[in-house]
This record gives structure tokens, C-alpha cells and sequence, in this order.
């Protein structure tokens, strides 16, 4: 259909192949038809879909915003103008979020692989994968409804049968075993024990638009409140051992925490009708928890935040390059098998080792 309306050309036989990037493995959707007996398949079976798919009028913003023609004139995305404080305009419209740069600082050739053109990538489901997800699901779920959670719908996990209403709405039970330990020192610091806060979303995404960047720009945090004229973001995080860090070490390595400062400050708090924002860090680990309270109030934290984002959103809108850069997650790196640099890390340290170098840092 595309071969006879795109050029001219009457075809004989129709062949449309999927063919498997990971495996190469070919498979035939419709193999040898004649044109006849394709058009009678796409009135059967394929032309409702397409109509279905084209009158569609709900906006519903995502990362594809950022390949939208429409862009400009939307007025589903939050305006955030001047959120990545750069100069000029990238070099075509791109979609970025607080993980998208966290990426993009350890190796920009991962990012684009991962992020930009979407190479199949190896996964390791890893324990601190699964317990953060699972962790992140149940608080949604509890969250959603609005009341703080208490220990009667936590549990044993050898109790699976007791799950209760949140734990089967959000979690497999499996997955709920590695979260307990964390969801408990949740309770101690669950911030709907205070009354006078009003949730507005969790673990929803919101898509807004830097226009001086020509940037989509993707915010995820685990929580929105508005606590009297405060916009609160809160970020949760699961870790093994609390860190040994003051408030500002913790700052600086968790990136989203100036993300969503700048956020605020940029264009959540006048969206949201609020007159300042503040960023909650909540850390669990089995056996506390820590929440880390950050304020758009902050003259000098503020600075430190917009500086963090410019730094890293400057080097990322001009990139057109993603040269690799290779380093110590190169041996869990998921896209690892289309990298020409893969083994480079490793055999530095190897040839240093070999050399009988003390410091095996790599950093001179
Ligand atoms: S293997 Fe290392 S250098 Fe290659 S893309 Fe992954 S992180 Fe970057
Ligand atoms: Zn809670």
C-alpha cells in the first residue's frame, strides 16, 4: 500500500518483516500477498485501528512531546522557561529528565543509546531494583488514598495472605518481602500524619516545557503536596545503610534534589498556586528513616541548584557527539554489547595493576 501511494509503482507482491535487532531473527507479517489480498486484510482487520488512532483529541504529554510539530502552541505542558538556563536553543527540540542526566554525566554514549535511540538493552534485575520499585509502588498506592499508612496494613511477609488492600493493588508479593524492612521505617516519618497537607499527584510525571531551550522537560517525583502555601516535592529513596553525610553531601549526590528545586522555582510553585517550594529527601533503610528537607527559601542552596543544572543541561543540549566515556559501571553497563569501548576501563586498571600501581583510579 505505502510502495503503490508513495511511488507510482504498481507492486506484484507484498512482503511486510519484522526482523529482531537483539536476535536477528526474521518474521514475516504477511509474506508474498498480492496487493489485492493485502488491501482486503487492511479493511478487515487494520483500518478501524488506524481511524482509532487518528481522530484521537486527548492530549496526553509524555516524552514524545519533544518530536511534536504542535510543540509550541500546547498548552498541555507546565511552561518552565529558562530551566536549563541555556544561551540558545538546542540543536533540534529534545526530552530531558533529573535521570536523563545522571546518565548523561557518567558516559553520554550510554544516554544516547539508552535514551535516544532506544538500543535493546540487557537488565539486571537487581535486589535494589526491585525492593526500590516495590517500595515506591505500595507508597503510591497508600498515598493515593490520602491517609497516612499505619502498621495494620504492613504484614509479616511470611503472611502473605494478609497482604492487605494496598500490598495487593500495588505489589507482588515476592517484591513485597524485600521492601518490608523499608516500608516499616516508612511509618515513623509518613508525612500524612500531618493533617493540614493536601496531596495533589504520586508517582505521575509531569512534562513541561523550557522554550529558551527548546526542551521537554520530565519531572518525576514520588509525591506533590501543598502543606498552607508550600509546594512540597518529595523524593524517596531505599538504601542498605543510612549514609554517613551532612545535608549538603547529600545534596550533591542526589541530583534530583536540585532538579526539583529549580522545577519549583522555575514554574511548580506559580503553577500550582503556591508561594514557595521545598524538596523532601526521605532515605530508608531497614532499620530508619531520614528525611532531608531542602527550601526554594535558600538564597545559596538555590544557586548551588541552578548551577548544578546549567553545568550538566548546558553539556547536554549542545552534545551531538555522545562520545563514550569509559568508567567503573562499564562492567553492568546495559547497552555494553553495542559499545566499542567496552573493555577499555577494565584493561586500564588491568595494565596499571600489571604495571604495579598503587593507585588504580584511573585519575592521572
Ligand atoms: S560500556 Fe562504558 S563506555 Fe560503553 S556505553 Fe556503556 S558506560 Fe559508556
Ligand atoms: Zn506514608
Amino acid at each position: 500500500m505505502a510502495a503503490k501511494y508513495q511511488t507510482g509503482t504498481e507492486p506484484q507482491r507484498i512482503w511486510v518483516t519484522e526482523i529482531g535487532l537483539n536476535d536477528g531473527i526474521e518474521f514475516h507479517l504477511i509474506s508474498g500477498e498480492s496487493p489485492d489480498r493485502v488491501e482486503e486484510l487492511y479493511q478487515s482487520g487494520g483500518r478501524d485501528f488506524v481511524l482509532a488512532a487518528t481522530k484521537g483529541e486527548e492530549r496526553v504529554p509524555g516524552r514524545a512531546c519533544g518530536s511534536c510539530e504542535y510543540l509550541g502552541g500546547c498548552d498541555s505542558l507546565i511552561p518552565l522557561n529558562g530551566f536549563l538556563q541555556a544561551n540558545s536553543p538546542g540543536p533540534w527540540t529534545r526530552s530531558v529528565s533529573a535521570s536523563d542526566l545522571v546518565l548523561y554525566e557518567a558516559c553520554p554514549s550510554r544516554w544516547y543509546m539508552e535514551r535516544e535511540i532506544h538500543l535493546p538493552r540487557v537488565e539486571e534485575g537487581s535486589e535494589p531494583l526491585l525492593r526500590g520499585l516495590a517500595t515506591h509502588q505500595w507508597l503510591a498506592q497508600a498515598h493515593g488514598r490520602a491517609k497516612a499508612c499505619s502498621a495494620d496494613e504492613l504484614p509479616d511477609p511470611a503472611d502473605i495472605d494478609r497482604l492487605g488492600s494496598v500490598g495487593e493493588a500495588a505489589v507482588d508479593p515476592g517484591d513485597y518481602e524485600l521492601a518490608y524492612p523499608f516500608l516499616r521505617s516508612h511509618l515513623d516519618c509518613c508525612p500524612l500524619h500531618d493533617e493540614s497537607i493536601r496531596s495533589l499527584t504520586a508517582e505521575r510525571t509531569l512534562y513541561a516545557f523550557d522554550a529558551q531551550a527548546d526542551a521537554v522537560i520530565a519531572t518525576k517525583a514520588d509525591a506533590f503536596w501543598l502543606r498552607g502555601d508550600t509546594l512540597i516535592m518529595r523524593e524517596i529513596k531505599t538504601v542498605q545503610a543510612q549514609p554517613e553525610a551532612d545535608k549538603d553531601e547529600i545534596f550533591s549526590a542526589f541530583l534530583a534534589v536540585a532538579w526539583d528545586l529549580v522545577a519549583l522555582d522555575t514554574g511548580f510553585i506559580g503553577h500550582f498556586g503556591a508561594a514557595r517550594g521545598e524538596v523532601q529527601l526521605e532515605i530508608l533503610s531497614p532499620d530508619a528513616a531520614v528525611v532531608h528537607t531542602y527550601s526554594t527559601d535558600d538564597a545559596a542552596l538555590m544557586k548551588m541548584a541552578r548551577g548544578r543544572i546549567r553545568r550538566l543541561g548546558r553539556d547536554w543540549l549542545a552534545d551531538v557527539q555522545w562520545t563514550p566515556t569509559p568508567n567503573p559501571g562499564c562492567t553492568h553497563c546495559s547497552v555494553r554489547r553495542w559499545c566499542g569501548v567496552r573493555d577499555a576501563w577494565a584493561h586500564a586498571v588491568a595494565t596499571k595493576v600489571a604495571a604495579g600501581a598503587e593507585d588504580i583510579s584511573l585519575a592521572s
